[in-house]
């Protein structure tokens, strides 16, 4: 069974998640399409993927610039410069 089995986005519109991926999104799009990861079964599974795949928009919860900051604090610490 795939991931996106459980996808709550695939009921809704793709225009709400496409809308959230531009380069200036706005922020009514970027929390619509927050609520509906809130409601998700696949979420954690998805955030995985999406913090590997570095997609531009809403994807796990989380938007691009959430996912890259969580991305940071996730890093293990820069090791002595040489
Ligand atoms: S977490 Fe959000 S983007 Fe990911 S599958 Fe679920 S609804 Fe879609």
């Amino acid at each position: 069974m795939s991931l996106w089995n459980n996808a709550a986005c695939v009921a809704i519109s793709a225009d709400l998640f496409a809308a959230a991926a531009k380069a200036t999104p706005d922020q009514r799009s970027v929390l619509a399409a927050k609520a509906v990861c809130g409601e998700c079964r696949a979420r954690t599974s998805c955030l995985a993927w999406a913090m590997a795949a570095d997609e531009s928009g809403v994807w796990g919860g989380l938007d691009q610039n959430e996912r890259r900051r969580l991305r940071r604090k996730s890093a293990p610490p820069a090791g002595p410069r040489r």
